[in-house]
């Protein structure tokens, strides 16, 4: 057998380069053989919610799977036949769900016929995409490429104590449309929403008030959400930006240590670097809107200075897939990302 060899420490040297890899080994049917896994990361190798996300990848194409053990650095991977259906997917302790997610998400896109999964574990992880991101975001995006995939939260779960739950719900398409994000237009909407459970509430009202100071939103723009005391402790702050052609949400994740007002200026800034740059897509949507366009076979949008993410993903999935992907600099804070001929 022929196998795609990936080296897991390329660029970002992140889970990433794995869960890239094993969505479309599913999606052309090549199997791949990856060594130095997360070689980029503090704890290399297989963490839980990368393992879990790789028995997911598994159990989705009946795959024939060696090296799939916790801490494992190298896997070899061969998928069969994609199997849509009913699935539960249990990260175990406060991995994110939304990555397990990404990974098995457009296998089943493409699949025959409907999936619905229940994931649990984190539903808001410092460096994944929150559940807002992908509710607000990311998949209105992908909706426009073709499929349905529709995502609710049942239960929130923050680091450490996990326990959160997502189900979603993934009605396919045959072929994903491309699409270009080439413009934002103008702000029509804007909403901050400070998330908090078993931390004192000034925590929020804190953040809140620094998004009003610096950001200049208004009062009805604020939202204090308190969630049940038994989903946490957690606080995040989303700051949620919607366009006329794209909703961006970005995020504040509080930490143990760190001050309310630090937490909510990392967000403020990374609004602020967006609205200036005057782009549609910013920096995480950029490298997890590159899949679905690579396998539509074209697309593009434009976008701030390319993350070490959006260029490992690239060079990810041309080991897969013949279609090119173009980066030009438009202007001082702008590139253009282009996908296909
Ligand atoms: P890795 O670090 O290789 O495991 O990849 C992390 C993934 O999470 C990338 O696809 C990032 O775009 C995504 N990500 C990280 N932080 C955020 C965030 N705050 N909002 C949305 N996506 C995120």
């Amino acid at each position: 057998m022929s196998y795609l060899e990936i080296d897991g420490a390329m660029g970002e040297g992140g889970g990433q380069v794995l869960r890239t890899a094993l969505a479309l080994s599913i999606c052309t049917g090549k199997p791949f053989r990856i060594t130095q896994i997360r070689a980029g990361r503090k704890k290399p190798g297989l963490q839980r919610q990368h393992l879990t996300a790789v028995q997911a990848a598994r159990d989705i194409s009946a795959a024939q799977v060696e090296g799939d053990k916790m801490g494992s650095t190298t896997l070899s991977f061969v998928p069969g036949e994609i199997w849509p259906g009913k699935y539960h997917f249990a990260v175990g302790t406060a991995g994110s769900t939304t990555l397990v997610l990404q990974t098995v998400l457009y296998p089943l896109l493409l699949a025959k016929e409907e999936s619905h999964l229940t994931l649990t574990g984190g539903t808001h992880n410092s460096f994944a995409p929150p559940y807002d991101f992908l509710a607000h975001a990311f998949l209105p995006i992908l909706g426009r490429m073709g499929p349905q995939v529709t995502a609710t939260i049942e239960r929130y779960g923050f680091y450490p104590a996990g326990g959160g739950q997502l189900t979603v719900h993934i009605t396919p398409t045959g072929q994903l449309n491309g699409l270009s994000l080439t413009e934002r237009s103008e702000m029509v909407a804007c909403q901050a929403q400070a998330l908090i459970t078993g931390i004192p509430e000034h925590v929020a009202y804190r953040e809140l008030e620094r998004v009003a100071k610096k950001l200049k939103w208004s009062q009805e723009c604020l939202h204090f959400c308190p969630l049940p005391s038994d989903q946490g402790p957690g606080n995040v702050l989303l700051l949620i930006v919607a366009s006329e052609h794209v909703t961006e949400v970005f995020t504040g994740f509080a930490k143990r240590g760190v001050r309310a007002e630090t937490v909510a200026d990392g967000a403020i800034k990374k609004v602020k670097d967006y609205l200036a740059a005057e782009v549609p897509v910013g920096e995480y949507l950029a490298d997890q809107l590159l899949l679905p366009m690579a396998l539509a076979g074209e697309g593009e949008f434009i976008t701030i200075a390319p993350s070490r993410h959006t260029s490992t993903n690239i060079e990810v999935i041309q080991k897969f897939l013949t279609v090119p992907i173009k980066q030009t600099q438009l202007t001082k804070k702008a590139w253009l990302i282009h996908v296909g001929q």
